[in-house]
């Protein structure tokens, strides 16, 4: 008997995740990935003599990867040394600053002292309740493999579909956020957490609430930097036999009776398969550009293209500020942000610009010359079309004038920095014009709307940012699971 070969095109954390699973299992497995690491949306760029993590660097939802491991007979904690933050993230309006925690009752004293009693009391009310939307979802929709709103509904039970009306189901994020914070200003903070998803807030279903929750149940730092994460995951996974190759891209899948039988890749090299994983995002199967037979391989749906960024990847000489790992600063018209993205398709005039300090784990203070720093603003999904360099450069005053409003003077002279457009996320990512967290999660149905890991062609599987359960580091990863669970139900281990 032969084993089923296995194709994974992708090695993103959910690529990965699926290789690692279907390897340990005995499946033949091989994956894909075009760039010369794996890793994906998590990668580093080099400024100066440092190296910067320049894609997601808030880690949460541990207990993903800790259960993944664990499956494979593996110990999370022992393979990644990660550091929990007491601090979630520093938060800058000007030279106000607000600061919030991993213990809600320290963010609750935080909250008194900026903005009174009353709101202080409203942010522990919110957070009860979006508790209690996490833990009703989890299961029927985070956990689930193929949710539609029946089956979510059936399985929420009296307590969690009170919970779901409570907040308004039909309202957006914005419109529920108002219940717990009359204060502007932690209505745009919490507001916020729909970037997460690439979403707008003001279009966002409400049950996105559930994201200030996982930030509160804890917020990691990754000591070895983000890239640890697919490079360990990769290396277990070549440890149980999976072939891993880098600089692999493919061309186009090949149909034989409705079915993939083989890939190839741009170098004209078959590769032979009896089931495929495609971890890409599906607007690569959509618009045809791996065959014009999967463009039907997923639903039909209307999509808006979830939010792009510019990035700028930095080595600074290291700052006395009192900045935190994670900060934030916002402008005074959040909204402004986000009808320029998604109405006008321009760079915001007033973005919100996000801060990490990456050598800032254990210290706010630093004895080294340079530090690492990533910038982080939203922007529209036009990778497509040409860079407006004048808009960029733009935004690029927006943002460093931002930043001195809270004190933080940029002295250009003195930073090497790497910008990242989306353009150049169109180039790495294709078919996403750029966007970086599939179709955007807007409107109450959106949810539903995402491809499963189930296609419409027998023996192709999707997994990765753009389909159930969403974008984000932990959800990718469960993507990538649930997309092996369903292989290996489907597909017994031989032939
Ligand atoms: C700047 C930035 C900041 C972010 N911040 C956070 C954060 O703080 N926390 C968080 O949890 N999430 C964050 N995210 C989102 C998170 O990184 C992604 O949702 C997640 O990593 C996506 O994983 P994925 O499995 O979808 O694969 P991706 O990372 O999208 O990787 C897909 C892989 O497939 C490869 N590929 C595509 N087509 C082909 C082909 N034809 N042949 C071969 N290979 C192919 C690509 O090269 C790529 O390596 C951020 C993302 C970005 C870009």
């Amino acid at each position: 008997m032969t084993k089923k070969k296995i194709v994974i095109i992708g090695g993103g954390i959910a690529g990965l995740c699926a290789c690692l699973k279907l390897a340990h299992q005995g499946y033949d497995v091989t994956l894909l990935e075009k760039a010369e690491q794996v890793g994906g949306k998590i990668r580093t760029i080099q400024a100066g003599d440092l190296l910067i993590d320049s894609g997601p660097t808030v880690f949460t939802m541990r207990w993903v990867f800790e259960e993944l491991f664990k499956e494979c007979d593996e110990n999370f904690s022992e393979l990644i040394s990660t550091t929990s933050l007491p601090v979630l993230a520093r938060h800058f309006w000007g030279k106000e600053q607000l600061d919030l925690y991993a213990d809600e009752h320290l963010s609750a004293k935080a909250i008194h002292e900026f903005s009174g009693k009353k709101q202080s009391d409203l942010f522990l009310e919110f957070c009860r309740v979006s508790k209690k939307v996490y833990e009703s979802l989890e299961s029927p929709y985070i956990r689930a493999r193929r949710p539609t709103l029946t089956s979510m509904m059936s399985q929420l039970g009296l307590s969690g579909t009170k919970t779901l009306m409570g907040i308004g189901p039909f309202k957006n994020l914005w419109q529920s956020l108002e219940n717990f914070f009359p204060d502007p200003r932690l209505q745009q903070l919490f507001g916020r957490y729909a970037t997460y998803c690439g979403s707008s807030p003001f279009l966002a279903p409400a049950t996105l609430m559930l994201i200030a929750h996982v930030e509160m149940v804890g917020v990691w730092s990754i000591n070895e930097g983000m890239t640890k994460l697919p490079q360990t995951i990769a290396q277990l996974a070549r440890v149980r036999g999976a072939s891993i190759r880098n600089g692999a891209q493919v061309k186009r899948m090949l149909l034989s009776d409705k079915e993939i039988t083989q890939v190839e890749l741009d170098t004209g090299e078959m590769i032979p398969a009896d089931a495929i994983i495609f971890n890409g995002d599906v607007a690569a199967l959509s618009s045809g550009l791996l065959g014009s037979e999967l463009r039907s391989a997923t639903p039909a749906m209307p999509t808006v293209s979830s939010l792009s960024a510019i990035t700028w990847s930095a080595s600074i000489p290291s700052n006395q500020l009192p900045i935190s790992h994670h900060n934030v600063f916002f402008d005074d018209d959040y909204a402004s942000e986000f009808t320029s993205i998604f109405d006008a398709k321009k760079l915001p005039s007033k973005p919100t610009v996000y801060l990490c300090a990456q050598s800032r784990i254990h210290t706010e203070k630093l004895s080294t010359p340079s530090e690492k720093v990533l910038l982080l603003v939203n922007a529209p999904a036009n990778g497509d079309l040409p860079p407006s360099t004048s808009e960029i450069e733009l935004c690029q005053q927006h943002v460093f004038q931002l930043l001195g409003k809270s004190g933080f003077q940029i002295n250009q002279e003195s930073w090497e920095m790497v910008r990242t457009t989306p353009q150049d996320f169109h180039q790495l990512f294709p078919a996403t014009k750029g966007a970086l967290y599939g179709m955007a999660t807007h409107g109450w149905m959106s949810s539903f709307q995402r491809p499963s890991s189930i296609s419409n062609i027998k023996n192709l599987f999707l997994a990765g940012g753009s389909v159930h359960p969403g974008p984000g580091v932990p959800m990718a990863a469960l993507s990538g699971r649930l997309a092996a669970a369903t292989l290996m139900d489907r597909l017994p281990l031989t032939k």
